[in-house]
């Protein structure tokens, strides 16, 4: 019996590993070419925290478990500090974690996370090169002209998921956010002064209509993401910004927070050559389809939400309940689909609710305040 896991992402990988540790067998097919062409990214984990986590159900066990153990290597504690301010540098709030704070939500990089997760499978694991075009009658179809046989095929291939097509319509649909993603390469050396700025952890700075967010990486670089509100999905073409040229790229992004204290823009001045447009998507929330015995999906091909830090926890907890599910019915995959699904769609949907409002909160006027008070009710 044979699984096939499309995408070596965060979530495929988790199942490929929870499958292997039950002595289970699964290939990984992922359309990049080798470990080293995965694009990696890292993005601030806004809106996630100061509920403290209920220890009752399974995915909450799994989720506390690894932040405690298996993660301790790459974990990052001092990533969890927080600032939050408004655009005339007024401080709203700071966080910052204690050497001896216990790892309840601490930050990883998803390099490290994903080379982790690679090197705990065994090498023929993971196909490289193998971009899944279509499924019929047991096939899979790549797209260099391949094909594999499956019994279950898992849908792990992210937003834009082709295996999602193999039963609903549901396409994700713009949110109204876009995004440019900067960056400082080893900021502790080259901009001392802005790292004390930035401290150890996440940096916010919520305006009205727009945000600047840079997160501390554990190798030294600081991603930056400036988040233009209620625009249009084709606002990248009409910015004004040449995304071809990074230097005349920056200039332009200077001058869209005109306005804003000049510490904040000097840290736009000094990113490198990294300029990438993202414009954010996100599926309905809630989404469902009939179970069908042989095709599922996990991670953001299942439940694309906003970016506000449930995505990659929500691909690593799919893939491992449905790893779980399958140990514990490995000659009956609709069974384990079935399971898994009810729990999934239950979970998701909630995180997705919770993850439109943190969106909704961050996207309206007032957002600095507003969040604040999100972090601090009462
Ligand atoms: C701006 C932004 C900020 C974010 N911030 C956070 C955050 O702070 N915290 C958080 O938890 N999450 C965050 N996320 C979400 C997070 O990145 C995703 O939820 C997570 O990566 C989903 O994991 P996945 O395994 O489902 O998909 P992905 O990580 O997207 O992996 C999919 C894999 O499938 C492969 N693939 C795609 N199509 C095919 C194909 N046809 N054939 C073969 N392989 C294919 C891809 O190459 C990729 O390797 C953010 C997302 C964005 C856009």
């Amino acid at each position: 019996m044979t699984i096939a896991i499309v995408g070596a992402g965060l979530g495929g990988l988790a199942l490929a590993r929870v499958l292997h540790v039950n002595g289970i067998d699964a290939v990984v097919y992922e359309r990049e070419s080798s470990r080293g062409a995965l694009r990696f990214t890292v993005l601030p984990a806004r809106g996630r925290r100061r509920r403290p986590a209920r220890a009752g159900n399974r995915a909450d066990r799994l989720r506390q478990d690894a932040g405690r153990a298996s993660l301790g290597p790459i974990a990052r504690r001092e990533g969890q500090d927080l600032r939050l301010l408004e655009p005339d540098s007024t401080l709203l709030l700071q966080e910052d974690t204690p050497d001896d704070a216990p790892l309840e939500r601490p930050e990883v990089d998803r390099a490290d996370l994903r080379n982790l997760l690679l090197d705990s499978l065994p090498e023929h694991t993971v196909r490289w090169g193998h971009a899944f075009e279509s499924a019929d009658n047991g096939l899979l179809h790549f797209a260099d002209g391949s094909s594999a046989t499956y019994d279950l095929l898992v849908g792990a291939d992210g937003a834009d998921s082709r295996v999602r097509a193999l039963f609903t319509d549901a396409r994700p649909a713009h949110t109204g956010q876009n995004v440019v993603e900067l960056g400082i390469p080893d900021l502790d050396r080259t901009h001392p002064d802005l790292a004390t700025m930035v401290g150890r952890g996440n940096y916010w700075v919520l305006g009205n209509g727009q945000s600047l967010a840079a997160q501390r990486n554990g190798d030294g670089r600081v991603r930056i993401y400036l988040s233009f509100n209620n625009t249009a999905q084709d606002w990248f073409a009409t910015s004004g910004i040449p995304f071809g040229d990074p230097a005349a790229a920056r200039v332009r992004l200077i001058d869209l927070f005109t306005g804003w204290h000049s510490r904040f823009t000097a840290l736009i001045a000094a990113c490198d050559d990294t300029v990438l447009p993202r414009s954010i998507t996100t599926l309905p929330v809630g989404l469902t389809w009939p179970s069908t015995p042989d095709v599922t999906l996990i991670g953001d091909a299942a439940h694309l939400m906003p970016p506000v830090g449930q995505g990659a926890n929500m691909a690593l907890l799919d893939g491992a309940l449905l790893g779980l599910a399958l140990a514990a019915h490995p000659y009956n995959f609709p069974a384990a689909v079935n399971e898994y699904e009810r729990e999934m769609f239950e979970r998701t949907s909630a995180v997705g609710r919770q993850s439109a409002h943190v969106q909704e909160i961050l996207m309206s006027p007032d957002a600095g305040r507003k969040i604040l008070a999100f972090f601090q009710p009462g």
